[in-house]
């Protein structure tokens, strides 16, 4: 029988966790599977932990958990979780549930169809998300299509099942920066969506705010990215254009009404201001770029393990 390996990170999700094992249990119990679990424990304040030690004594052989030294993030939870699964199917899931265990029978039997490599979940809309929020994240979808080859669909979820194959490859990219929803569809593959209605998380509280969510996408941009950087240079050689220009009209004025004054300080000292402007803005994107390089080049593990089971 083949088997499934289900990675679910967890941070303080205390009430979570409860709801969610039985939840899965009751759906995958009824599929021709084995199942393993690998929940990661994201260095948690609250009772995490416990909750996952008492479901590792329930079934030791079926349900097992990653506990990290300290908070890492969910990117890399997921990849510790990746690298723990020993299946030949994969599913990556929320313990919130909001990734609904309804559909892994359904994913299940269009992966082992043989055609598709991955399905994934895509939410079709964001009942019960803030509109300047979804605004925002319509705008990061449309910004990362255009200027990143690696296309990534909106609304799709990290919720996914995946075969072994794509899992090594996933976990072949061993950036220190990792982008889990650019990486899934660097690596290729052939994946289905499957479309489905959007689930309020069933206890605790989200953990990304609006700020968070919008640092996840500059971050996101600019590890698929190269383009801002082009920046720098299509706005230097815009105002090396207008000032030519603006020297042009100076002179000719000059020539046809040699009594005309030089220009007020107020347009000199704007000038100043928008191109030192510039230059700051320019500067800060290859400074993101660089702190990239940095931290990468330090080779610093993507997570530190403080318990296994
Ligand atoms: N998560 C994590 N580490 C973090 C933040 C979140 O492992 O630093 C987990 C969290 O426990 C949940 C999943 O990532 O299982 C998604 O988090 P959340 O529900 O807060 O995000 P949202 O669904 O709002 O995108
Ligand atoms: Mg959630």
């Amino acid at each position: 029988m083949a088997k499934l390996s289900i990675v679910v990170p967890c941070y303080n999700e205390q009430e979570a966790i409860p709801l969610f094992y039985p939840a899965v249990e009751k759906v995958v119990t009824a599929m021709p599977i084995d199942v393993e679990y690998w929940f990661v424990n994201d260095g948690s304040s609250d009772g995490t932990l416990a909750e996952l030690r008492k479901l590792h004594e329930q079934d030791p052989a079926r349900v097992h958990y990653v506990s990290f030294s300290r908070n890492f993030g969910k990117e890399a939870g997921l990849y510790a979780g990746l690298q723990a699964a020993t299946g030949d199917y994969v599913v990556v899931m929320d313990v919130d549930l909001q990734d609904p265990p309804e559909y892994l029978p359904e994913m299940y039997s269009n992966i082992t169809s043989g055609e598709y490599d991955c399905v994934g979940m895509r939410r079709t809309d964001r009942k019960g998300e803030a509109k300047f929020k979804s605004f925002l994240s319509d705008q990061f979808y449309n910004v990362i299509n255009k200027i990143s080859d690696t296309k990534i669909v909106s609304g799709a979820r990290d919720y996914r099942m995946m075969t072994r194959q794509m899992v090594d490859a996933v976990l072949s990219l061993t950036e220190y920066n990792r982008f889990s929803k650019g990486i899934f569809n660097w690596v290729g593959f052939k994946t289905k969506y499957l479309p489905y209605k959007n689930v309020e998380r069933v206890a605790g509280t989200t953990d990304w705010s609006t700020w968070k969510l919008f640092k996840y996408a500059v971050d996101g941009i600019t590890d698929f990215s190269e383009a801002p950087l082009a920046l720098a240079t299509w706005m230097g050689g815009l105002t090396a254009v207008v000032s030519i220009i603006g020297l042009i009209f100076v002179l000719v004025r000059k020539l046809v009404i040699p009594a005309s004054s030089a220009f007020g300080w107020a347009s000199m000292v704007c000038i100043i201001l928008f191109l030192g402007g510039i230059q700051l803005l320019c500067l800060g994107i290859v400074g993101r770029y660089i702190g990239k390089i940095y931290m990468q080049t330090k080779k610093r593990p993507i997570y530190i393990i403080k318990e296994k089971k």
